[in-house]
């Protein structure tokens, strides 16, 4: 996300107040993995989810957020897509557009391959995970809704798709900031990272938000008010992306906003 906003702002200095904060599904795909994808697969167009590193974003063709990923689909009026590196978003989202869907993670994997000849496949995804969303179960949901049934269940698209099939909406947390407003339902539980959770409840202190926060995101966690302060004491630790690097990852940045 750092990185996101120093490609779309060259100019500006951008701090990131701990060094080592990271993301388990930017961890997931190397740039050298997209490269070997759009060999693997010559002129299928790449979405990347913006939880990537910006190497990833320049070898991408447009990028999406698990609020428009749908649309970013659909926009591309093409039969088949490369969706990475979010293999429950991928779900998630071919379960919206009725597309299907393989998941050739692994190079080693490739040739074993043997797609179903009868289906068309039109999403084809990569084994990432959020580490967080990837705990929430329909145990989880069924154990809320035992103890309070009129309870709806917001779930993040990052989360399994038998769990968001399970929830009553599924959405990113802005998606579910307005859900929340427009809906008056006596309880709402949160399948979404902690803090995100935070915002949720921030956002409405007059509704009944349930949160399973067993599941906190460690590296959010790095970022601390304490670090804030010293990394804009001493300006560290600053955000640098190489030029060419910044200039094809802002073409995939900029298709996604033009677009939605
Ligand atoms: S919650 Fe943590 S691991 Fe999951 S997408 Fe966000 S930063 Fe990455």
């Amino acid at each position: 996300m750092a990185e996101t906003a120093k490609i779309l702002n060259p100019e500006k200095t951008v701090l990131l107040p701990a060094e080592k904060a990271g993301c388990s599904l930017a961890e997931s795909i190397t740039a050298e993995d997209v490269r070997l994808l759009k060999e693997k697969f010559p002129g299928v167009p790449v979405v990347t989810y913006v939880n990537t590193y910006a190497d990833v974003k320049a070898e991408s063709d447009i990028c999406c957020t698990s609020g428009n990923a749908k649309a970013v689909v659909e926009s591309l009026k093409t039969d088949t897509v490369i969706f990475l590196p979010d293999e429950f978003l991928a779900s998630n989202v071919a379960r919206e557009t009725g597309k299907h869907i393989i998941f050739p993670t692994k190079m080693k994997d490739w040739p074993k391959i043997n797609p179903d000849p009868n289906l068309d496949y039109q999403i084809i995804g990569w084994h990432g995970r959020c580490e967080v969303h990837e705990l929430f179960t329909v145990e989880d949901i069924e154990n809320v809704r035992k103890q309070f049934p009129d309870v709806v269940v917001l779930a993040h698209p990052e989360c399994a798709p038998e769990v968001t099939a399970k929830a009553d909406f599924a959405g990113s947390t802005s998606a579910m900031i307005k859900y929340v407003e427009e809906h008056d339902a006596p309880h709402y539980l949160l399948l979404t990272e902690c803090s995100m959770g935070d915002n949720i409840i921030a956002a409405h202190p007059e509704k009944e938000l349930l949160r399973l926060c067993t599941h906190r995101c460690p590296h959010m966690a790095e970022i601390t008010l304490e670090d804030t302060l010293e990394s804009l004491k001493q300006l560290r630790y600053i955000i640098e992306v190489p030029e060419d690097i910044r200039l094809r990852a802002e073409k995939a940045v900029h298709r996604m906003i033009e677009l939605v």
